[in-house]
């Protein structure tokens, strides 16, 4: 059986994780197995899942586990995975991958792959490609316990529907009081946007903007094609614009279909982040800027004079679709 977690989010679930549900049903494919789907807390349209691929839904419904407790997750994750002979485990790797997958490979005694970039090579063995060197690289490793763990990172393979439906089964795991460590007071959730991690495309502004008063042109340019924001870290630690928007080696690592970078120099840490969009596109007044290497568009000059055309060229576009 091919195990994968199908993360909640007030009990819905986002865009990365039906495509972790369509990768691991792939995965089924490849070894003539099925797809379980484990939802830990409340959640709705557990049968739903099917579209995805999932045959199956194990469904923990335990309020404790409405928000993220790591070693409960994992607990419960591996409890599953055992019961249900699990081959692979699959994640989408974000933040909660990040805290929950490495407990449960530890014990499933079973090899990590964290950020998959596509299926898994099962003619000679078990080969699994990643990106490494802050993304200047790819690994193919070669995974060789009976139980393999693997978070896929998002929009890397895509989602497909279909209408089916999965048979939903609830479950019940015993669960210690020491598994549960994390008290939460509040929770507070960016609202109306696609969130960073699922974005296909993104906008994002560096020092270059000079300071947060200049950010209306970045806005403006991302609510033109309905983009989400990002930025590089050093405008997120002075506090231009808040931190779930920095986007690197130490914030998030992001797949986007195209990534506008303005007035962002492209160090090798921001990068790290970013260099796996699908399209690049870089507006720098700095010929040497190393961003232009990594830039599939390159548009050399003030941004504060070419984002407003591109705003004004998007907007006209968008009006000559429509008329
Ligand atoms: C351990 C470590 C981790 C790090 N992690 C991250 C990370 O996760 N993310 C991250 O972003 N950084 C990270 N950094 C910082 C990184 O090294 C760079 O310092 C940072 O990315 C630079 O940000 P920037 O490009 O916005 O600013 P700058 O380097 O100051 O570049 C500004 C750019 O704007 C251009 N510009 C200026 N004016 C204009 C204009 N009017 N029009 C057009 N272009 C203009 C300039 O030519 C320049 O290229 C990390 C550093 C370290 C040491």
């Amino acid at each position: 059986m091919i195990i994968v977690f199908a993360e909640q989010n007030n009990g819905t679930f986002k865009k990365a994780t039906c495509e972790a549900i369509h990768y691991a049903s792939k995965i089924a494919k490849q070894s003539s197995s099925g797809v379980c789907a484990v939802v830990l807390g409340e959640a709705n349209d557990l049968a739903g899942l099917g579209n995805y691929g999932a045959d199956k839904v194990i469904h923990v419904n335990d309020a404790r586990l409405n928000n993220l407790e790591a070693k409960a997750y994992a607990k419960a994750i591996a409890d599953i995975a055992s019961t249900e002979n699990a081959s692979v485990v699959v994640f989408s790797n974000n933040n909660t991958a990040k805290a929950v997958a490495p407990r449960v490979a530890v014990r499933l005694k079973a090899g990590l792959v964290a950020g998959a970039l596509s299926l898994p090579e099962t003619d000679n063995g078990f080969v699994v490609k990643k990106s490494v060197f802050s993304g200047k690289a790819f690994a193919f490793v070669r995974v060789k316990s009976p139980i393999k763990v693997i978070s896929l990172t998002p929009n890397a393979f895509g989602v497909e529907k279909s209408e089916n439906q999965a048979e939903v089964v609830s479950h019940s795991i015993e669960f210690a009081a020491t598994d549960f460590n994390v008290k939460v007071e509040s929770v507070n959730k960016v609202q109306g946007i696609v969130p960073l991690g699922e974005a296909e495309l993104v906008v994002s502004g560096g020092r270059g903007l000079k300071g947060p008063e200049n950010w209306g042109i970045i806005e403006e340019l991302a609510n033109s094609i309905g983009a989400t924001l990002a930025c590089s870290r050093p405008v997120a630690d002075s506090h231009w614009r808040p931190h779930h928007e920095h986007v690197g080696q130490t914030g998030g690592t992001i797949r986007p279909n195209l990534y506008i970078a303005v007035g962002i120099s492209g160090a090798i840490q921001h990068l790290a982040g970013v260099n796996s969009s699908k399209t690049i596109v870089v507006i720098n007044k700095d010929v040497e800027a190393p961003f232009f290497k990594a830039a599939d568009y390159g548009v050399l000059g003030d941004a504060f004079e070419i984002v407003p055309r591109l705003t004004a060229a998007f907007k006209k576009y968008k009006a000559s679709q429509q008329a």
